[in-house]
């Protein structure tokens, strides 16, 4: 517990360091709110995987299981995790570790490169295109603030965590091709599903984002190659409970817990975990995204919470989404032997989600005359056409 503390007391200097009443950017109003998290947070009680199995998790809690790679994987295997599982290096059988310094080394032979800049004034929700080597010039840089690069597409051949791996239930978001009507190559985006399947994030110390969940209700690993992180989260959120952080836009009532990563530490975070990460040293972590086939009713319901509340995750619907549900609708309706599948409910409740998914307009450039949405007198919204810009808002 010694590690989580100070990783907490180190944040909060770092916070309080940076703070600058007099400045009137979007910065010091987030530094403001990330002190609100680090003021609740706490290093939380780690319970073992028996306890966690043995236990019944039905709402917000400060537990979360501490475990070996071999212990999260009976967890795994048993049913979609409801607490985040942190594996600590001593307990790891992962140990292949990427250095920091030869990452960036292998990010300059790179075009581009998406840079959220602690520095600049305005707006940070919106990352920067720089050429490679000067945003790697300026992660390298000591004397200026902290930037996060992140949305890089996975480096690492075999970063799917050896607790996962092979899991069936766990590979369906990797393995699934999604339909597309006219038999082409679907379009893909860069924070599409496939792309996030694996991915790489540098942050310089001190960088952090604010709580949010990960898009479309997807179970996120992530293992920390070189560096610290302090990864202050929500555990045991009800879906109500989201709803009710997304719609007034308070902390939520129940315990925040500061988890510390290490170097060789890995955090399998269930769905919808809220977090609000760290970096307390300049940091690379490997992470990777995955649907548990068995609990795709939560990913439609989570998805659905997206598209009417879009600042509670940090990243824009998947273009590939609807393509996705609509194969999965289809196979898990047959029972496919591919999968393990939820109840028939959950297949009826998916379903009626996925006509819900279905509404919105598939203009192709302007929603003009035909538009299905404007047809309707209503406004676009996630659910239309991911990834163009719109008019009819
Ligand atoms: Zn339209
Ligand atoms: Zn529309």
């Amino acid at each position: 517990m010694k590690r989580a503390n100070e990783a907490i007391e180190t944040a909060r200097d770092f916070i309080r360091t940076v703070d600058n009443p007099a400045s009137k950017t979007r910065l010091q109003a987030q530094i403001r709110k990330y002190g609100e998290i680090l003021g609740r947070c706490t290093p939380g009680k780690p319970i073992t995987a028996a306890q966690y199995l043995a236990g019944e998790w039905k709402g917000a809690t400060d537990h979360f299981v501490v475990c070996s790679s071999g212990e999260a994987r009976s967890i795994l295997a048993e049913a979609t995790p409801l607490l985040p599982l942190l594996i600590p290096a001593e307990l790891n059988t992962q140990v292949e570790r990427l250095q920091l310094d030869r990452y960036l080394t292998i990010l300059e032979t790179r075009p581009t490169l998406d840079v959220h800049d602690f520095d600049a004034e305005g707006d940070l929700v919106v990352p920067e295109r720089l050429e490679s080597r000067y945003a790697t010039a300026l992660f390298r840089d000591e004397s200026r603030g902290p930037i996060n690069l992140l949305n890089l597409r996975g480096y690492k051949q075999n970063p799917t965590p050896s607790c996962l791996a092979g899991l069936e239930a766990y590979t369906i978001l990797d393995a699934i091709q999604e339909e597309s009507e006219n038999g082409k190559a679907p379009e893909r985006l860069l924070s599409d599903l496939s792309e996030c399947a694996r991915f790489q994030l540098c942050g310089n110390r001190g960088a952090f984002h604010l709580e949010h969940i990960d898009h479309h209700g997807t179970l996120t690993t992530t293992f920390s190659d070189d560096g610290e992180k302090l990864w202050p989260g929500w555990p045991g959120l009800r879906l109500e409970d989201i709803l009710e952080w997304a719609q007034s836009g308070e902390l939520p009532a129940g315990p925040c817990v500061g988890i510390y990563l290490g170097p060789g530490y890995l955090l399998v975070q269930p769905q919808a975990y809220l977090h609000a990460p760290l970096s307390l040293t300049d940091v690379l972590m490997t992470g990777t995204m995955h649907w548990d086939s068995r609990a795709m009713l939560k990913v439609m319901r989570l998805s659905k919470m997206e598209i009417q509340h879009p600042h509670i995750t940090n990243e824009a619907p998947a273009k590939e989404f609807l393509g996705k549900i609509n194969q999965i609708r289809t196979l898990w309706t047959q029972g496919h032997p591919a999968w393990p599948w939820g109840s028939e409910d959950e297949l009826r409740q998916f379903s009626e989600l996925v006509e819900w998914f279905s509404e919105g307009c598939t203009c192709e450039t302007r929603c003009g005359k035909g538009c299905k949405c404007k047809g309707n007198e209503s406004s676009c919204d996630g659910r239309c056409h991911p990834g163009k810009s719109c008019q009819n808002t």
